[in-house]
């Protein structure tokens, strides 16, 4: 089966409301390739304006949301507040999330339930340290961060694959293609072995870690990338290029 080719923009906390104003009408005007599938995800401030002024055909994405359906839970956000506004997505698991809040593979799993489960799509991100990479762990590390999410989820339909090299991220240093491909594939053949043909044919798996309009068409290139999780670039204007290099 052929995989849509993915493009996500994670707007980490950045933005004013007059530059994501920008931003979106950037998008509005751009010519985009259809065939690729767009989804941005702004601060939660700005989640509203972007979906109700942004074009219907590209997501909207949280950068969190909770495992419960409402209730004392400061701070967080919920499906269902999610959904009535008109926003289906949410990136789980950014390695920004796991390691400066602390989330633990197993809530991070048991969010990516809940959310699936209910309606809202999920960008789940996963990848090793600079120091788990280069003492020859990376396999093992996303292999470990897959193991949480599976015990936890049966419908794998409404998940996106991010890999993120921590090394990578915000750092400029790009995985070489060779380096992201054999991640990629290493990540394919585990759903394989461990879910299912279809959802190993079937699910997408982005990479991200200082993703540019220079870099971006080599890596989209490789057999087992569908796409990319972009962050800085997806700020600036650059980010039409990103989405447009599969054409
Ligand atoms: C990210 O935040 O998901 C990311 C990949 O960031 P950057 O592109 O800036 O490295």
């Amino acid at each position: 089966m052929a995989r849509k080719f993915f493009v996500g923009g994670n707007f980490k906390m950045n933005g004013s409301v007059s530059s994501i104003k920008d931003i979106v009408n950037n998008l509005n005007k751009a010519n985009l390739d259809p065939s690729v599938e767009v989804v941005v995800s702004p601060s939660a401030i700005h989640l509203v304006l972007v979906r109700d002024s942004l074009r219907p055909e590209i997501g909207v994405a949280a950068q969190n949301v909770y495992d419960k359906p409402n209730g004392a839970f400061t701070g967080e956000l919920s499906v269902s507040q999610l959904l009535d506004s008109k926003v289906n997505w949410a990136i789980l698991g950014h390695s920004e999330r796991r390691t400066i809040l602390k989330e633990a593979d197993e809530l991070v799993a048991s969010k990516t339930k809940y959310a699936t489960e209910n309606g809202v799509s999920v960008i789940w991100c996963c990848g090793e340290s600079l120091e788990e990479r280069e003492s020859g762990k990376t396999i093992e590390v996303v292999s470990k961060q897959l193991e949480a999410l599976k015990a936890k989820v049966s419908d794998w339909s409404k998940i996106v694959i991010a890999y993120e090299p921590i090394w990578a991220i915000g750092t400029g240093k790009v995985a070489t293609t060779e380096q992201a491909q054999e991640v990629h594939k290493a990540i394919r053949e585990w759903l394989k072995a461990n879910v299912s043909d279809k959802v190993a044919d079937e699910t997408r798996i982005l990479y991200g870690g200082s993703v540019n309009e220079k870099n971006c068409a080599e890596l989209g290139k490789q057999a087992d990338i569908d796409g990319f999780l972009v962050g800085g670039a997806s700020l600036k204007p650059a980010f039409v290029d990103i989405i447009n290099s599969s054409k």
